[in-house]
């Protein structure tokens, strides 16, 4: 039914495709946004064509950014013999939240998922055993979901990278990262951390 004119309409029904956005908190977005003053809805629209257009990925970790080479990976203060593989960016900004990790990252941008018909090839896998045989790595710390996907890509990962020689390491277990992470504080990634067990 359509209360409303085109216009709103098409407004509500774009919101409401992002993700966590039901048609009742589109609808709010949309009359939101139709009361906000005219420049504020322009720097919006602005930010958002800006950021679509400039972010891309480290050329080295694979994170999001809007560098050739993000921040973490140009800066010497890491120690860029020790590479923390995460599945996305946020996975990654919760580590940089907790501020003890010193490392490096590498972001695969999922995970393995023979169910979903995700393979080795539709993550950053082979950037990742490429930069191994690049560079000087020392330990590799695994730092993927702790659900069926993310312990089938730790595994799968372990094997591949440890008749290298190269240390193997998986975060302490039971530790849900990914959809959830704002909610997991920075004490229990410190443990995981910590709590790394080598394999
Ligand atoms: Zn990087």
């Amino acid at each position: 039914m359509n209360y409303y004119s085109t216009e709103i309409s098409n407004l509500i029904d774009q919101l409401s495709r992002l993700p966590g956005i039901g048609g009742k908190s589109a609808q709010r977005l949309a009359f939101h946004i139709i009361d906000m003053p005219m420049d504020q809805v322009e720097q919006l629209a602005a930010t958002i064509q800006r950021t679509r257009k400039n972010v891309k990925y480290c050329k080295s970790c694979y994170t999001l950014t809007d560098k050739e080479i993000c921040p973490i990976c140009a800066s010497e203060k890491r120690d860029h013999g020790t590479i923390m593989v995460v599945e996305d960016t946020r996975d990654l900004a919760a580590y940089e939240r907790t501020g003890r990790f010193e490392g490096v990252y590498h972001v695969l941008h999922g995970a393995l998922d023979p169910a979903m018909g995700k393979g080795p090839e539709d993550i950053k896998l082979k950037e990742l055993l490429k930069r191994l045989q690049a560079e000087e790595v020392e330990e590799l710390i695994i730092a993927t979901n702790s659900d069926v996907p993310g312990e089938a890509t730790a595994m799968y990962i372990s094997r591949l990278v440890k008749p290298s020689g190269i240390k193997v390491s998986r975060i302490a277990s039971g530790v849900p990262i990914g959809g959830e992470l704002e909610c997991i504080d920075e004490v229990t990634l410190l443990r995981a951390l910590e709590g790394r067990v080598y394999l």
